[in-house]
């Protein structure tokens, strides 16, 4: 489909194309997987604090509803598109299966940069986002959740508009919302204590000892800088972090508490807490673990041969392409691919969307280690399929779930 033509929606289908060539996948099947089941383009009239109206275009995509509600993040930034949404979609589809959360896949997204608005422009884009998309999600239908450039706050009001809209509190439209309306304890650092959890058993199965180990984190927003933080936790050694500004290295482990805690409008390498590098020699750093945590397409057929970890832990969507991959498998580089690496958010979204059904809250304790036994066990079938089946680790992730969703496909059979 022409409108998908991107090169993330490329990326997600030459990596389904791959898997469902190797699974021996129904012909059928592969074609109507291959698109998305429903896409809707918004356009979103804002008043500006200056008073003008600006038009902004979303998204919202839902992949595969086959398994149960489709579920997935929003994200803001101003390169969104409907092919990237899409791919993003596809993801969450084998993401939700491999892990067996009962959900299919969906992303939406906005074309905006939001750190260019004010929270009142902010909040009226949100508003009208929700309202626009209002037809497809619900508890039943479709839950968003944070993404990139999107938090608590916004899930807020997103919840808001849809309860607005239908007349009562309907805390299970979204998750990663705030405690006070009904988020989950763990939602906001889950997706980086799932990478934390699964790089450990990959440190364990390459007899790495986690106090030996250096690590470093492309991406300081909500995954990188919680998985930088849990890893330190840990006892592992944090030498690098990089957001869009730029990176900073120091070789002895950086104060992750003062960089958390830094005035957020200050560029990482203006904190003098170690040396100025750039994103590109981020990835290039000799560590033990690498955590890509930002954008997708970063490691690629150009920058792939210089990366210099023993393990790529992958918090980002789709941060690999293909031909790195190739070039990664013969470095003997660990891929702990995203769709198995990033399911930590997603898995303690499900955590919520239940409480939030059944009205009944879990601690803190109870999320951490439900998190730990879903993500571990993913990670262990993951590792024992890609052993014995020879192949890759994001080849044995996404066989793995692309074949819980053909199941049910062919389970429930073609309507009409
Ligand atoms: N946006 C996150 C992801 O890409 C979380 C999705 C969710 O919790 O629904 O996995």
């Amino acid at each position: 489909m022409q409108e998908l033509d991107t090169p993330t929606f490329r990326l997600a289908v030459a990596q389904f194309d791959q898997a469902a060539e190797a699974m021996e996948l129904d012909t059928n099947l592969r074609e109507r997987l291959k698109l998305p089941q429903r896409s809707l383009v918004v356009s979103l009239p804002v008043r500006m604090d200056d008073g003008r109206v600006e038009v902004f275009t979303g998204y919202r995509v839902q992949h595969d509803s086959s398994r149960g509600p489709s579920k997935g993040g929003i994200r803001y930034h101003p390169d969104v598109n409907l092919g990237e949404v899409a791919a993003l979609a596809m993801w969450m589809t084998w993401k939700c299966a491999l892990a067996g959360l009962p959900y299919g896949g969906a992303k939406g997204g906005v074309s905006v940069a939001p750190k260019s608005l004010s929270a009142g422009e902010l909040q009226r884009l949100t508003r009208r986002y929700a309202a626009e998309i209002f037809p497809l999600i619900g508890p039943d239908k479709d839950v968003p959740a944070p993404d990139v450039g999107t938090d608590a706050q916004i899930m807020a009001w997103i919840m808001d508009t849809y309860s607005q809209q239908v007349g009562y509190a309907v805390p299970g439209v979204v998750t990663g919302k705030p405690l006070s309306i009904g988020g989950s304890l763990g939602r906001e650092e889950a997706t980086g204590r799932g990478v934390v959890y699964v790089t450990l058993e990959a440190l364990r199965h390459l007899n790495l000892p986690v106090e030996t180990a250096t690590v470093a984190v492309q991406g300081f927003g909500n995954v990188g800088s919680h998985t930088a933080r849990i890893m330190q936790q840990q006892g592992a050694r944090v030498i690098a972090v990089s957001d869009v500004s730029g990176g900073l290295y120091n070789p002895k482990g950086l104060d992750l508490v003062k960089l958390m805690s830094r005035d957020l409008n200050q560029p990482l390498h203006q904190t003098k807490l170690g040396d100025a590098i750039t994103n590109e020699e981020l990835l290039q750093l000799e560590c033990t673990v690498l955590v890509p945590a930002a954008l997708s397409e970063q490691i690629t057929g150009k920058n792939a041969d210089r990366l210099k970890c023993r393990i790529l832990s992958e918090g980002a969507n789709g941060p690999t392409t293909l031909e790195a991959d190739r070039i990664l498998a013969d470095k003997g580089i660990f891929v702990i691919p995203d769709i198995l690496a990033n399911s930590g958010g997603v898995i303690v979204s499900y955590f919520e969307w239940v409480q939030d059904l059944q009205r009944f809250f879990w601690s803190a304790a109870d999320i951490q280690s439900r998190l730990q036994d879903i993500i571990t066990s993913a990670f262990h079938r993951t590792l024992r399929f890609s052993t014995e089946r020879r192949v890759s680790m994001r080849m044995a992730a996404l066989m793995s779930g692309i074949d819980q969703v053909a199941q049910a496909h062919l389970q429930r059979g073609l309507y009409p």
